[in-house]
């Protein structure tokens, strides 16, 4: 599961510098669970703050072809956040998914359609 320590809904660092693309440190992240950081977020770059040298992620939004930061956050596992295993989950079908919530004792509502249950068992990888 995706782990997310807070959320700074500003482009500035806990020790309040200011954020920007120059201070990313990896290549930027599209697969990630979205409902961590509230529906805006666009994507993800592995950041470090230039300050106080803590390491943090840049959530961004696109803005005329390029990427403006408009959060930070801090205590993200980009490790496990695979692309692999997100494949895993887009090639099952709905029957497929309500069993692997069943082999693991998941809840989850029968009348959930197959998107519900693909992004309940990301939560639960
Ligand atoms: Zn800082």
């Amino acid at each position: 599961m995706m782990q997310v320590s807070s959320v700074i809904n500003k482009p500035d660092c806990k020790c309040g510098e200011r954020l920007t693309l120059d201070h990313r440190t990896g290549p930027l992240k599209l697969n990630y669970d979205k409902s961590f950081f509230g529906g805006n977020v666009e994507g993800l770059f592995p950041g470090q703050c230039p300050k106080c040298n803590t390491d943090l992620t840049l959530c961004v939004v696109q803005t005329g072809g390029s990427w403006e930061v408009i959060a930070s956050a801090y205590g993200v596992n980009h490790e496990k956040e695979t692309v692999a295993k997100k494949d895993d989950f887009d090639s099952m079908d709905k029957d497929a998914l309500k069993k692997w919530l069943d082999d693991r004792g998941i809840p989850y509502t029968p009348q959930w359609g197959e998107e519900r249950l693909r992004k309940t068992c990301r939560e639960n990888a």
